[in-house]
């Protein structure tokens, strides 16, 4: 992703690390449809918009592996919002 707007330790999807950001697929885009507020109305809207472009992101992985390792509790990372990444994390726990 993107953009040196935002300094590194940004909670901003894709804007943390040198490398893989540059080939974010959200790029350019409104960042806000990546951080929903609530769970109706535009905010649908809003999410499934963000999941699409995560879908054909090539950096997905290490998006989502950067959200897991940093706590990043809200918004869409690696295609996950913040509840699906939760149950990866107690999967993940259960698991280990
Ligand atoms: S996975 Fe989604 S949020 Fe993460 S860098 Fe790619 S497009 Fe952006």
């Amino acid at each position: 992703m993107r953009l040196l707007l935002i300094p590194s330790g940004s909670d901003r999807p894709g804007r943390d690390a040198p490398g893989w950001r540059e080939l974010a697929a959200c790029e350019g885009e409104d960042l806000d449809i990546f951080f929903p507020v609530g769970s109706a109305g535009p905010a649908l809207w809003q999410a499934q918009r963000a999941t699409s472009i995560c879908a054909g992101c090539p950096v997905t992985e290490e998006c989502l592996s950067y959200a897991l390792r940093t706590g990043q509790d809200h918004g869409i990372w690696g295609g996950l919002t913040s509840e699906e990444r939760r149950g990866l994390r107690r999967q993940r726990e259960r698991g280990a």
